[in-house]
């Protein structure tokens, strides 16, 4: 098939990729709901055979962390799904989406309903279902085209995204660094835009332990566990600096018994968010500089864990190069690409950290996602499915002079 054919066939998959849309709605996949996910990654597994050399299955790992309770909580995740093409080929692309949402089985969100003839409303319609529909669409006309052996490709749907990646984070990062260039199908904006830089993001934990004490007859003896806490959050979030990006969230506090006992037990959890590598460095020593000192100061002993799951995602020249070849092949079928910085974080951010130029937001075009108002645009299945088939042709014919950018890049 030429690619004006090829575009014509993705134009008469559009009423059946609206079908598999919502049937995909419909299964409800939370993070944790590793059944439902399950389905969703049978139903991409067989919908998605015929397409791929190989199919596989990843186990997730699973991780341990402190609760606004202050209990250390195994998580478990869904697995990873994998599928293969041409993995000798020179240039290699690594096209990544989760099969999770956030809503869990106890949400009223469950369903999908068409609004009118272009926007569906529906859980995960837009993050990310619909997105992973145009990515093997994409996919699937571009291997019944013209193509060129230069390139492979390996697809990676994992199963935590929502949460964090903490479980699939390892598989993501070691296929980076096999591949060339990455392609995530995260939402655009309603308007069509494409998410440029990313900030990096951490979500970190701090449980105090004093003593308790009773607080009429023994208020002397007691050492406040809230108290201790109170101190560390106002520094912590005095932290923030608006001008450079840096916004540290006190999100939770947690603690105590009843009114006339010294609280010997509080927890925190809090938000931290950068725009450079740089500043996550410094923001780390700092963080732990307050923890160190206010324990000192308020005799509670304080103990911080966590970390960046996601790095900030800065534009590298090869990313830059990405991105051009985006817009040119957005102009060619006379989509007017634009991108834009956001504060929000997704694997994008992984990747990038590990050197590997992406551009994340590949998928529909939506809105509202994470609320019950999440919708996507109907008709932006098949655009956005002829806009990857595009820069998947862009990439097979040109992925040298991105091959060499990066090997630059990885010098600097
Ligand atoms: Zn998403």
């Amino acid at each position: 098939m030429s690619f004006k054919e090829s575009c014509k066939w993705i134009d008469s998959r559009q009423e059946d990729l609206l079908n598999n849309l919502m049937r995909l709605s419909e299964i409800n996949s939370g993070t944790s709901n590793l059944e439902g996910i399950k389905t969703v990654a049978d139903y991409f597994r067989s919908y998605f055979s015929g397409t791929a050399d190989s199919i596989s299955e990843i186990q997730s790992q699973s991780r341990e962390h402190t609760d606004i309770s202050g209990n250390k909580i195994k998580e478990e995740f869904g697995n990873l799904l994998s599928f293969k093409k041409r993995t000798e080929a020179p240039i290699q692309v690594l096209l990544a989406g989760h099969m999770d949402t956030v809503f869990p089985l106890s949400h009223s969100f469950q369903t999908p309903k068409k609004l009118d003839e272009n926007t569906l409303l529906g859980p995960g319609v837009a993050d990310m279902k619909g997105g992973i529909l145009v990515m093997l669409t994409a996919l699937q006309a571009y291997e019944a085209s013209n193509h060129s052996n230069q390139l492979g490709w390996r697809v990676i749907l994992n199963a935590d995204e929502e949460t964090g990646s903490h479980g699939s984070a390892e598989t993501l990062e070691a296929a980076a660094t096999t591949a060339d260039v990455g392609l995530i199908y995260e939402p655009a904006l309603a308007d069509g835009t494409l998410s440029r830089a990313r900030k990096g993001s951490g979500n970190f934990t701090v449980v105090a332990t004093g003593q308790a004490a009773h607080a009429g007859r023994e208020y002397d003896q007691g050492r406040n566990a809230i108290m201790g806490l109170y101190s560390a959050a106002q520094k912590l979030e005095q932290l923030t600096e608006l001008e450079n990006g840096i916004t540290v969230n006190i999100a939770r506090i947690s603690g105590g018994t009843a009114f006339n006992v010294v609280p010997a037990a509080a927890v925190l959890q809090f938000n931290v968010r950068c725009q450079s590598v740089d500043q996550q460095h410094e923001l780390d020593a700092k963080m732990k500089a307050v923890i160190h000192e206010t324990a000192q100061q308020s005799e509670v002993a304080l103990e911080i864990s966590g970390g960046f799951s996601r790095p900030p995602k800065s534009i590298s020249p090869a990313n830059q190069l990405l991105m051009d070849w985006v817009v040119e092949s957005g102009k060619q079928l006379d989509i007017d690409v634009q991108f834009k910085d956001t504060g929000g974080c997704c694997d994008g951010n992984n990747l990038a950290a590990v050197g590997l130029p992406n551009v994340d937001t590949l998928g529909v075009l939506g809105g509202q996602i994470h609320t019950a108002d999440e919708f996507m645009l109907i008709n932006s299945l098949t655009e956005r499915a002829k806009l990857s088939l595009n820069i998947l042709q862009k990439i097979s014919e040109e992925g040298d002079r991105l091959q060499a950018l990066s090997k630059r890049d990885n010098k600097n």
